[in-house]
């Protein structure tokens, strides 16, 4: 059985050179982000080439993920590192750079916004400070948690509204070298409501491409707004290590299941990043409680797991896949079957009804696959939300599709030439499926799909066959 939940690595200078690609995706990763918070364009131009190299190498799909930086605040350009220590002052002001022991925070409008009980966090809160007064657009604040500062470091001000765009003007140059590079999906960092995913998704269909877009969770304004983000997002990411620092560790579990669980009952990927194996960018070995952590988000019901600093930067980004794939095939055989019967009150779409039929079927007869023929991968989402127990082979001619399925829990998929009707369909599905050494000759598969090919949105029929 192919492990079911899959795994996103972050390309860095640890991973980067096509030897350390292969070694990562032999390992088992599934996906690839770009972190375009990082290094050049020339650099992610260079990965994003050498994953589509891996992948003709391995001969399986590959996701690529550019993650926007968004509407992030930065510690502008210091002349050399700034240590705070506890109960002193510091002089906080808006702008790229500042002389005589300020700290200038980019973009300048934060001075317009930042008010007496503000806090103040810098790189991912380990340093911590309160703004006690402001004069002409310069906020002194107390340090409450002292360390040293250096350029370029994340600050955040928790539940302080910040009236930038969701998508800067890096973000737009960004965007256009990942639609440049055919990325499969684009991740926004910061998102704040469901217009936000709008904007991007509109960006992206002008530009022609079929990207997915990944909403990426890590602000208050973005949980209370859930609902309506899954309403209008392709998937979402739970990203930790933001999310941490806007409202709290503590509070960072909960919102995990949260997240996972309305993502999963709207048939929307999620995946679930930040620290994951965290003491491996530097040691061989997981600890016990990163070893929960995994097992813990998989029973959750993530569809991927990603790695961060552990593959972009660390000592040992192949060993992190690779424990990452042993940890999650340890706990999936505790994984359950989401049986439902739709109730017709619940206005199921005939594919929904279809696809829960179709699972239960190969449930029922212990099929050896489900098989989904599928023109956009979406029908291969909605098989994928009720968690069944057979694999999932997902079977197109879109490369486009058959990366995006490539995140998409328990799907194996699987490459078939365009069909003209519905028979041939049937025979180069029977066919990719043995050949992927997934199903044997003389197997009993479940076939769920459209009659009228090539019609994106048309599944209608189930189909038990023999391999
Ligand atoms: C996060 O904050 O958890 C996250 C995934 O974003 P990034 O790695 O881009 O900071």
């Amino acid at each position: 059985m192919p492990r079911r939940t899959k795994i996103v690595a972050t390309i860095g200078p640890a991973s980067a050179s096509p030897e350390q690609l292969a070694a990562l995706a032999n390992a088992g990763m599934d996906g690839a982000r770009l972190n375009l918070s990082h290094g050049t364009h020339e650099e992610h131009r260079e990965r994003a080439r050498a994953v589509r190299a891996t992948e003709a190498e391995i001969g399986r799909p590959l996701a690529l993920i550019a993650d926007l930086q968004g509407p992030k605040l930065r510690i502008g350009e210091l002349e050399g590192p700034v240590t705070l220590a506890r109960g002193e002052d510091v002089v906080v002001a808006g702008g790229e750079s500042s002389s005589d022991g300020e700290l200038p925070v980019s973009p300048a409008v934060i001075s317009e916004v930042l008010q007496p009980g503000h806090e103040v966090l810098i790189d991912d809160g380990l340093v911590r400070l309160r703004v006690e007064t402001i004069e002409q657009g310069r906020a002194r604040c107390a340090v409450l948690t002292g360390g040293v500062v250096t350029s370029h470091k994340g600050v955040n001000l928790p539940g302080v509204p910040i009236p930038i765009p969701s998508i800067t003007r890096k973000d737009m140059d960004d965007l256009e070298l990942a639609l440049e590079l055919g990325v499969d999906f684009i991740a926004l960092s910061f998102v704040r409501s469901a217009a936000d995913v709008r904007d991007l998704r509109a960006l992206i269909e002008q530009a022609g491409s079929h990207a997915r877009v990944i909403a990426k969770i890590e602000k208050s304004e973005a949980v209370d707004a859930l609902d309506a983000i899954l309403d209008e997002t392709d998937s979402v990411m739970v990203a930790r290590g933001d999310l941490g620092v806007e409202i709290g560790v503590a509070l960072v579990p909960l919102l995990q299941k949260r997240i996972i669980f309305a993502a999963l009952e709207r048939g929307k990927p999620v995946i679930t990043a930040t620290q994951m194996l965290e003491t491996m960018v530097h040691q061989p070995e997981p600890t016990r409680a990163e070893a929960s952590d995994v097992a813990n988000a998989v029973l959750d019901g993530t569809s991927a797991l990603m790695l961060s600093g552990e593959t972009a930067i660390g000592e040992y980004p192949v060993e992190s896949v690779a424990y990452m794939d042993r940890l999650a095939r340890a706990v999936e055989p505790s994984l359950g079957y989401r049986h439902q019967i739709p109730e017709a009150s619940e206005e199921p779409t005939v594919g929904q009804a279809m696809s829960n039929a179709a699972c239960d079927v190969a449930e029922v007869l212990q099929a050896s696959a489900l098989l989904v023929p599928t023109y956009t991968g979406r029908t291969a989402s909605v098989v994928a939300r009720l968690r069944p127990r057979r694999p999932i082979l997902g079977l197109t001619h879109h490369d486009y599709a058959l990366r995006q399925m490539a995140l998409e829990w328990g799907v194996t998929p699987l490459l078939i030439p365009e069909s003209a009707d519905v028979e041939n369909l049937w025979q180069v599905s029977l066919a990719a499926a043995r050949a992927s050494g997934l199903v044997a000759e003389g197997d009993r598969v479940v076939i769920t799909a459209g009659t009228a090919v090539n019609l994106p949105g048309t599944t209608d029929m189930i189909k038990v066959a023999i391999a």
